[in-house]
């Protein structure tokens, strides 16, 4: 199937800034050195802009053209950068780098399913929170929560957020000394566990589906029904708590989230427990997470014995995606064009 750009690729463009319509020509073809594809050349008929049909692809610009496919698949099995590094020959700045890029890639990809479910309406079920303890770089003195929400029947994340905890409590003086020197060169570390959690349920709140309550279970913290009659307002159907002292077994009412909060224990490196991993930003955990999530929702199965994806089960996409079907546009509108 010959590709036909729907519009400019410069942002620039008064086709893209006015509603002047989109027209362009055939320019020819060139072939890449890479990998020895052949690509069509296209200029814009208003801003004279040439670009081709490479300009509109993930892979856009980028040397190793698999390479990114080969760190999605090692970015949710446990490896580290270091050792990513190692196995696919590159330096570890190249790794840092497709992070960045396949992170915020995967978190647009999920924001525009969200908006399009938001929109049709799809978003509903019953829905459950809960945060994840971890730290950067210093397990004491620099904690770190992550709130993560999911729909419990299907397993679809919908959001995750990340933000720094206090320093833990009854120190080792040497510990003391060391939390002094982190205060003063980056002042005091204070809890944004609040805004993060306030975060998630108000993406949450903004594509259900209208008109239906909103049903939340989580553990007993206190904020949590405060912050969910906020973000949920007239759309508030039920809160459901269980004690976080309750064995976590698969009669627990929390056991998807619980599930959930293991499985990312178990394939992001930078939360494994006890070892050299740990991360040592947490941007960067978050931009990992968004990789996690995007696996988790779109590529994996629900459980190991179905192929049927949380999106699918949730009937958010009606198919499911391979790794190079997720990170075959640059432009997240266009999923629909690959892959379904
Ligand atoms: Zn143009």
């Amino acid at each position: 199937m010959a590709f036909r750009p729907t519009f400019c690729p410069n942002t620039h463009c008064p086709t893209r800034t006015h509603t002047r319509p989109f027209t362009y020509q055939r320019r020819g073809y060139f072939r890449r050195k890479c990998d020895g594809r052949t690509v069509q050349r296209f200029s814009c008929r208003s801003c004279a802009q040439r670009f081709s049909s490479q300009t509109f692809r993930f892979d856009y610009r980028w040397r190793k053209p698999r390479l990114h496919l080969r760190v999605f698949d090692l970015f949710v099995s446990k490896v580290t950068m270091r050792q990513m590094a190692r196995i696919t020959r590159v330096r570890r700045p190249t790794v840092e780098r497709r992070l960045l890029r396949i992170g915020s890639h995967c978190k647009e990809f999920h924001r525009f399913v969200l908006h399009e479910a938001g929109r049709a309406g799809l978003l509903q079920g019953v829905f459950q929170l809960d945060e994840l303890e971890t730290f950067e770089t210093d397990r004491r003195l620099k904690p770190v929560t992550m709130p993560v929400l999911i729909e419990r029947h299907s397993y679809f994340v919908v959001y995750g957020s990340t933000a720094p905890l206090g320093a833990r409590g009854r120190l080792a003086p040497h510990l003391k000394k060391r939390k002094e020197r982190y205060e003063a060169a980056e002042g005091r570390r204070r809890s944004g566990s609040v805004r993060a959690v306030r975060e998630c349920l108000s993406e949450w709140a903004r594509v259900h589906r209208r008109g239906v309550g909103m049903h939340l279970q989580s553990d007993r913290k206190s904020s949590y029904r405060r912050l969910f009659l906020q973000a949920a307002g007239d759309q508030f159907g039920s809160h459901t708590t269980e004690s976080s002292r309750r064995r976590r077994d698969y009669g627990n009412l929390l056991f998807p989230i619980n599930h959930t909060l293991a499985m990312m224990r178990d394939g992001i490196s930078r939360l494994v427990r006890r070892s050299w991993g740990a991360a040592k930003l947490r941007e960067r955990l978050e931009v990992h997470f968004w990789i996690w999530a995007a696996y988790r929702n779109y590529v994996r199965g629900v459980t190991v014995r179905t192929r049927v994806t949380p999106a699918q089960a949730l009937g958010v996409v009606s198919g499911r995606y391979l790794p190079e079907q997720l990170l075959y546009w640059r432009w997240p509108e266009w999923m629909h064009t690959y892959g379904q």
